[in-house]
């Protein structure tokens, strides 16, 4: 037996017991003629003492060798502690120690492994075994799976069946590149791996299952922007016999489930909003609605503004910033300079104060008096001591620059609480996507995605203004979740793919298995997907999907504690019936 006990257990109620424990030498602390260790193991740390009266010299001099992550077994004595640390459950208690075995040794770790760290990012990468030893990336790997264990017990309880789907499958499009694994049997033919099962729950629906979900990988090849991961888990499911309303509140039901069980919060029916709605509000099709500052568009008093920047602009559009009249110049200077960077790429900022006084100073008083000012003021609801903030410009990128300045600001004011949990349902998406760099319109959900009841006809003629019944849910200006009720019959499917640009042969071949199945008896059904490592690290009250990951990539998708992606050797290739020309 290695252990009687673990390293987060005994307390002072075990005082006088013998006990045994095993784990990782943490730290010691050395006086000499005593000697202590923290133990620990994935339960706590428990505190060893060694000194030459009460054990014996030998013993002593074994513990002034051990070193950082030593891997030892002790038996001993439950003792009190002189002095009581009561910042841990074990703090009352200490070990004295009868007989050490040490079970491995360690090199000395590239950092310490303690809950406040000297190893930077890449090098907990390269060791991440040995940052999973510490607390933080610990506690996020527990929270996850008490995360999971909700999710698979409310949706089993709800009557959903789990069910595996394949990896080695045929190209699914999500809008992202396909992984490629050569087939060496099939001889220059190639599998996708799924960028989501989409197609197979769909086909499970023609089978019968009814309800299904899956905690699956996806794989999806695309420039990683920050925080995405190469492989990423999904809470997949799908139904059938359903209508949106279903799917809302099938999943809104879950949804609340995992706020109440793993965050102890209970929230009311999860609001909603129309994606036009989300645009012309936020900007944003996945809203922060912890905080208000809606957009406010601007119209001229009459005709025109007399200030060319606005009378040019698709959109002039402003928000209110409560409270931030006071800003000095030196603050002004620095936000226009923060919506001028590249990133954001505004050309400048305007902004009105609404000073404590009543007055109205801008950064525009050559072109507007303070009456135009006022109205301005009254337009965005604007009192004394708020500060407002207008850009102007093509409708979609000004809505994006003051949709990223706004969720800033609110950042800067502590408005972004991680302890408070905003839902929102955001409904009717556009069906198509208009994609510049092909000239094309695109499913902006996917191609299995139904168009709204007699939208169908309008896609000859206005295909960009066609909706979809297709939804995500957001959480605290984040996607968790996103699906559609699906096209389930051939024709239909057979004419979206036409409407988005394949030739009946192309359709036939990437998509005859689908349109296949919807012949023999496909029922109406729909579904969504939840990222579940985003979902974990805002339950968690953080943002970084890769801290909630175990062996998680780099933004190379890279694995650098592995080393992958390799080279493989020319056996292998040949194998497969593959060159490399570089
Ligand atoms: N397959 C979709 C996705 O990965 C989700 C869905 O439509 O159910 O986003």
């Amino acid at each position: 037996m290695y252990r009687s006990h673990n390293c987060g257990e005994l307390n002072a109620s075990h005082i006088n017991k013998e006990v045994t424990l095993a784990g990782w030498v943490q730290k010691s602390r050395d006086k000499g003629f005593i000697v202590w260790v923290d133990l620990r193991d994935r339960y706590g740390l428990t505190q060893l003492v060694f000194d030459e009266e009460r054990t014996s010299k030998s013993m002593l001099e074994q513990a002034q060798n051990l070193g950082r992550e030593f891997v030892v077994q002790v038996k001993g004595t439950v003792i009190e502690r002189a002095s009581k640390n009561p910042n841990i459950p074990t703090g009352d208690i200490e070990l004295l120690v009868s007989e050490l075995i040490i079970l491995n040794e360690a090199l000395l770790p590239p950092f310490t492994i303690e809950d406040k760290t000297d190893g930077g990012e890449e090098l907990r990468m390269k060791y991440r075994y040995l940052d999973i030893r510490r607390n933080p990336l610990k506690n996020n790997l527990i929270f996850r799976h008490k995360v999971v264990q909700e999710v698979r017990n409310y949706l089993s309880k709800e009557g959903f069946i789990e069910v595996e789907t394949p990896y080695l499958i045929k190209s699914t499009p999500e809008g992202a590149r396909d992984f490629v694994v050569p087939s060496r049997m099939n001889a220059g033919q190639f599998y996708a791996l799924p960028q989501s099962p989409q197609t197979f729950k769909q086909l499970l629906m023609v089978g019968g299952m009814d309800k299904y979900f899956q905690i699956v990988k996806c794989f999806r090849d695309e420039d990683l922007r920050a925080d995405r991961q190469p492989e990423f888990t999904q809470i997949d499911c799908e139904m059938a016999f359903i209508e949106q309303e279903d799917i809302l509140n099938a999943f809104e039901g879950l949804t609340r489930h995992l706020l109440k069980e793993v965050n102890g919060v209970e929230v009311e029916k999860f609001p909603r909003m129309l994606y036009d709605e989300a645009m012309r509000l936020y900007g944003n099709d996945k809203p922060d609605i912890r905080f208000g500052m809606e957009f406010c568009p601007l119209a001229p008093k009459e005709e025109n503004f007399g200030f060319p920047v606005f009378d040019g602009a698709e959109l002039v559009v402003g928000i209110n910033v409560e409270g931030c009249a006071d800003y000095t110049r030196k603050q002004m200077d620095e936000l226009v300079d923060w919506v001028k960077r590249p990133q954001i790429g505004a050309t400048g900022l305007i902004w009105i104060k609404y000073n404590e006084d009543g007055t109205l100073t801008s950064s525009v008083n050559k072109f507007f008096d303070e009456d135009y000012l006022r109205y301005f003021a009254t337009e965005m609801k604007a009192k004394a001591g708020d500060l407002m903030l207008v850009l102007a410009g093509n409708t979609h990128k000004v809505r994006t620059q003051l949709s990223s300045l706004r969720m800033e600001l609110a950042t800067r004011l502590g408005l972004r609480n991680p302890k408070e949990f905003a839902p929102l349902w955001v409904l009717d998406f556009p069906l198509l996507e208009w994609d510049e760099d092909t000239k094309r319109y695109h499913a902006m959900h996917h191609p299995f995605t139904s168009p709204k009841p007699g939208q169908m006809e309008l896609l000859k003629t206005d295909p960009g203004t066609v909706k979809a019944n297709a939804y995500d849910l957001v959480l605290n200006g984040n996607e968790i979740g996103g699906g559609s009720i699906r096209i389930h019959d051939k024709a239909t499917q057979a004419l979206m793919f036409d409407y988005l640009g394949f030739t009946p042969q192309q359709a036939k071949a990437q998509f005859g298995f689908l349109m296949d199945a919807f012949q023999y008896g496909a029922p109406p059904h729909g579904g969504l997907a939840f990222g579940l490592d985003r979902l974990v690290a805002i339950l968690g009250g953080q943002e970084t999907i890769r801290d909630f990951i175990a062996f998680p990539k780099n933004n190379a998708g890279r694995d650098v504690m592995i080393d992958a992606p390799a080279t493989i050797d020319t056996a292998q290739l040949n194998e497969l019936h593959l060159k490399i020309e570089l």
